[in-house]
């Protein structure tokens, strides 16, 4: 993140918003990825699992996320799933008025169906590709979205591929050496990242790395950096992964995101992954590199994260007094109407 982007999410905290807006667009995904949090049971809590939502088709769907990034206001919007491409043709017409906005957008997809070749050209769109690791364990994982698919529907695409790490990859050596050549060489292929699997609390599925894994893990990534320029691993991400936040309340991104489900209404709490997850194993890229900035010391001396409750408290109480005001507003001019104004 950009010191000049700090500084406008500082404003947007003080106002009481969130910087960031979070949508899982749709309830619908063709794939069955195993350790999918976006399908696991406690993902929406009460509200149910997401493929019993509603959720919004054509210009219902449009309008209702115009709606909720008008009442937001973000600096930046991740569109998740769900599948994105599942709802292509609302996303042609979404993707650029976003962009005229002047909101970055980041779009995770499975690539299982070509993406349109106009969005190369959207400004502030960044469009993300998950990958399973290499081709067999991939395609096993993620069909239909197979190697095969994904290099067909990438072409003539900038995109960013991203991996979770898991146990599985670390049990043969020089797995991640060959993804990394494999997907570095792609002209397609702008950066790679790497997060790491992160399980819900009490739950120790497969794809869970242990500490040593984790360390070792990291280890590697920080070497082969030097040999894969396309790897984008600052120290300062590489950094929050090894002391990730012990809880919610101390993790910026969990803090400083909105996060919407399909129906465009439910919350997921306490970030992306829903339920009641593992903070001391996270593994989110944004999380570590949100770490990173709250590290930063304000004139070399107070730390960024020591001032965001602060900043967060004026916020509501900024949000309390325009509530009031608007609430006032209209208790005047109902008055007006009624004398013949
Ligand atoms: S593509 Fe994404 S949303 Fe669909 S099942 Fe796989 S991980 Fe889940
Ligand atoms: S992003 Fe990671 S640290 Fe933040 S709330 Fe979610 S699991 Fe916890």
């Amino acid at each position: 993140m950009e010191k000049f982007d700090v500084v406008r999410a500082w404003g947007r905290i003080l106002s009481g918003r969130r910087p960031s807006l979070s949508i899982e667009i749709t309830r619908e995904c063709p794939l069955r990825c195993p350790g999918c949090y976006a399908y696991e049971e406690g993902h929406l809590g009460e509200a149910g699992p997401l493929r019993s939502l509603a959720d919004y088709k054509g210009e219902a769907l449009i309008e209702n996320v115009m709606n909720l990034v008008h009442s937001h206001r973000p600096l930046h919007v991740s569109i998740v799933g769900g599948e994105p491409l599942v709802r292509f043709r609302e996303l042609d017409v979404l993707l650029p008025r976003l962009s005229e906005l002047g909101i970055k957008v980041q779009l995770v997809t499975s690539a299982v169906r070509p993406i349109p070749a106009g969005w190369t050209n959207i400004k502030n769109l960044t469009v993300v590709v998950s990958i399973d690791g290499l081709q067999p364990e991939h395609d096993a994982r993620r069909k239909p979205a197979t190697y095969e698919k994904i290099l067909a529907n990438i072409v003539g695409q900038k995109i960013i591929v991203h991996c979770t790490a898991t146990s599985q990859m670390l049990a043969r050596n020089g797995y991640l050496e060959e993804f990394l050549a494999f997907w570095s060489a792609r002209p397609e292929i702008r950066k790679v990242w790497f997060s790491i699997f992160t399980p819900q609390k009490g739950d120790q599925p497969e794809e869970c790395l242990s500490p040593k894994q984790r360390e070792t893990l990291l280890a590697e990534l920080a070497t082969l950096r030097a040999r894969f320029p396309k790897l984008d691993l600052p120290q300062s991400v590489l950094d929050g992964y090894r002391n990730p936040p012990q809880s919610p309340d101390e993790c910026i991104f969990s803090r400083t995101t909105a996060n919407y489900t399909a129906d465009l209404k439910t919350k997921i709490t306490p970030c992306q992954f829903g339920g009641n997850p593992d903070c001391s194993q996270c593994g989110c890229i944004a999380s570590a590199g949100l770490k990173a900035v709250g590290e930063y010391r304000l004139a070399g001396v107070i730390p960024l994260r020591s001032l965001l409750g602060l900043s967060q408290t004026i916020g509501e109480t900024v949000v309390k007094i325009r509530e009031k005001s608007q609430s006032q507003f209209v208790h005047i001019k109902t008055p007006i109407k009624d004398v013949g104004e």
